[in-house]
């Protein structure tokens, strides 16, 4: 039977950690969001295990000091099983967070609720009827406790993980490959096995790590071929695949926690079709090496969150929603080419070897190890016209203070920001000499901040465009134009209402 249903600007399908990311961004810019979730509970597994730098960073700015604060911190990452040293990397996070996905998605929800959004759990998206075009609502079918339901909304993203359901029933075109090898694990208590981190075996490949009693296991069988699961495998099957590969047995301890993973990988060829977008794993799934796929689909949320609030409050540019797909895209499919290298490094058996001699040697070049290590935390990504120096960048580790502190990178809209270098000369006017607009900035629409450049890190420039989000959509050490850059981001309305502000 069908009741009525409830009407929102906003409906995200799935509360994992990417749509529970996404409904405290839109919550932020005061937008109603209106969750689905068809779990009764939150997930209580480890899974994705580790924040990079700019998670880290983007969480650290959106007050989540405390779950960074418990966090272990790992200053290595490793490419294909190549050891790489991150704790030179220019971030204030730098190296990896280890947190377990369970306390990230705690931390998310809690966040989520306190900020208002309403989260429906018992309710999973079944139906989907999207019209073209901009006009008419999006009717979500949703099945809960009570029955069948609809649920009106002007967009829909989904964050329903890899087999997600609104992809499908959007219609979404994917690149996809098949899984062709399979990997087991395991946290097993009560064996003694000695610790290996990517151990390379006739058999295939070798993982084991013991942390205060539990023993993680991680283990592929070369040539083995997939199996169709619907639930974890049985510990058994692990005690014998392990044996497989190591010659050991570990029949005698207590398994904790099952899982079987594969190297099914994909993605969606847009994220927007129309008022539907895509976020996470709904829209790019791999293999968990490396431990990027979260630290994506969290930074999709961040990237998403700013540009639909934006949309749904109506100042947002007309192509800016758009850019949520030609930013994130890119990066995605970066990281999927990265896991699938890894892959053959990791899983590609004695033909892989010469390929792993020649990148070992390579890693030891510092440009080269630099490279690697700035992609595994993330910082490599720029976005838009990455032609200057700044442009594309965040601002996030760079000391520029106003007159009443640090200043915020992020907020709810763009910023101009006025620069003093640290060192000004007589005739310099320091930043609480500045009135509001006395530099005719204002007239672009977009607050401005005066700041003073502390540690000198951006000599010769004086202007800069902040996106919500801390990332510089232009520098005046770039050739575009000021307002063609403002125009980006706002649409006249957007201007007018900001410079009433
Ligand atoms: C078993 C497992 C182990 C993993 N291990 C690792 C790892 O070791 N390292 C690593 O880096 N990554 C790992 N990952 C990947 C990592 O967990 C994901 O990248 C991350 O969870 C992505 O977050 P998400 O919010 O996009 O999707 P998800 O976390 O998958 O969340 C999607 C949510 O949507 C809900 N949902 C789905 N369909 C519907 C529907 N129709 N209606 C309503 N709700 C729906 C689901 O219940 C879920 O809560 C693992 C994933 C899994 C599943």
């Amino acid at each position: 039977m069908t009741r009525p249903g409830t009407a929102a600007p906003v409906v995200v399908v799935g509360a994992g950690p990417v749509g529970l990311l996404l409904a405290c961004e839109l919550r932020a810019a005061g937008v109603p969001v209106v969750l689905l979730e068809r779990l009764a509970r939150p997930m209580t597994e480890s899974r994705a295990g580790q924040l990079s730098s700019l998670t880290a960073e983007l969480l650290h700015e959106r007050g989540f000091g405390a779950l960074l604060d418990s966090a272990g911190h790992e200053p290595r990452a490793h490419f294909g099983g190549v050891g790489l040293d991150l704790s030179g990397l220019d971030s204030p996070f730098a190296g990896q967070w280890k947190v377990p996905q369970y306390r990230t998605e705690a931390a998310l929800g809690e966040r989520a609720r306190e900020r208002g959004a309403t989260v429906l759990r018992e309710t999973e998206l079944t139906g989907l009827d999207a019209p073209e075009g901009d006009e008419g609502p999006l009717m979500c079918e949703v099945r809960d406790p009570g029955g069948v339901r609809r649920i009106a909304a002007r967009y829909v993203v989904g964050c329903d993980g890899a087999d997600s359901t609104v992809r499908r029933l959007a219609g979404f075109p994917v690149t996809a490959t098949a899984a062709t090898r399979e990997l087991l694990r395991a946290d097993v208590t009560g064996v003694r096995i000695r610790d290996r981190r990517f151990e390379r075996l006739p058999g295939g490949l070798a993982v084991a790590a013991t942390r205060e009693g539990v023993t993680r296991v991680m283990m592929h069988a070369a040539g083995r071929p997939v199996t169709a699961r619907t639930e974890p495998p049985r510990f058994d099957e692990v005690v014998r695949r392990w044996a497989e590969v190591t010659g050991e047995d570990i029949s005698g301890g207590t398994p904790v926690w099952l899982d079987a993973f594969d190297n099914a990988r994909g993605q969606a060829d847009r994220y927007r079709r129309g008022r539907v977008l895509l976020a996470g794993d709904a829209a790019h799934w791999h293999l968990p090496i490396g431990g990027q796929a979260l630290n994506t689909g969290l930074q999709d949320a961040v990237n998403l969150g700013w540009k639909l609030a934006a949309t749904v409050n109506g100042w947002a540019a007309p192509g800016l929603l758009d850019s949520y797909h030609a930013e994130r895209h890119p990066v995605a499919a970066r990281v999927l080419t990265h896991v699938t290298a890894q892959e053959l490094l990791l899983l590609g058996g004695a033909a892989a070897e010469p390929l792993l001699a020649v990148l070992t040697e390579l890693t030891g070049l510092p440009g080269v190890h630099a490279q690697l290590a700035a992609t595994a935390a993330n910082l490599e990504d720029r976005y838009g016209r990455t032609c200057t120096r700044i442009a594309g960048r965040r601002l996030a580790h760079l000391r520029l203070r106003t007159g009443t502190g640090p200043l915020r990178t992020t907020g709810p809209r763009p910023v101009l920001v006025r620069l003093t270098p640290a060192a000004p000369g007589p005739d310099t006017p320091g930043p609480d000499t500045y009135g509001p607009d006395t530099d005719g900035l204002g007239r672009y629409g977009v607050p401005v901040e005066h700041a003073i450049d502390e540690d000198g890190s951006l000599p010769g420039i004086t202007t800069l465009l902040l996106r919500p989000d801390g990332y510089v959509a232009w520098a005046d050490d770039s050739e575009e134009d000021l307002d063609q850059a403002v125009a980006t981001l706002l649409d006249a309305e957007g201007r007018k209402r900001n410079a009433s502000l």
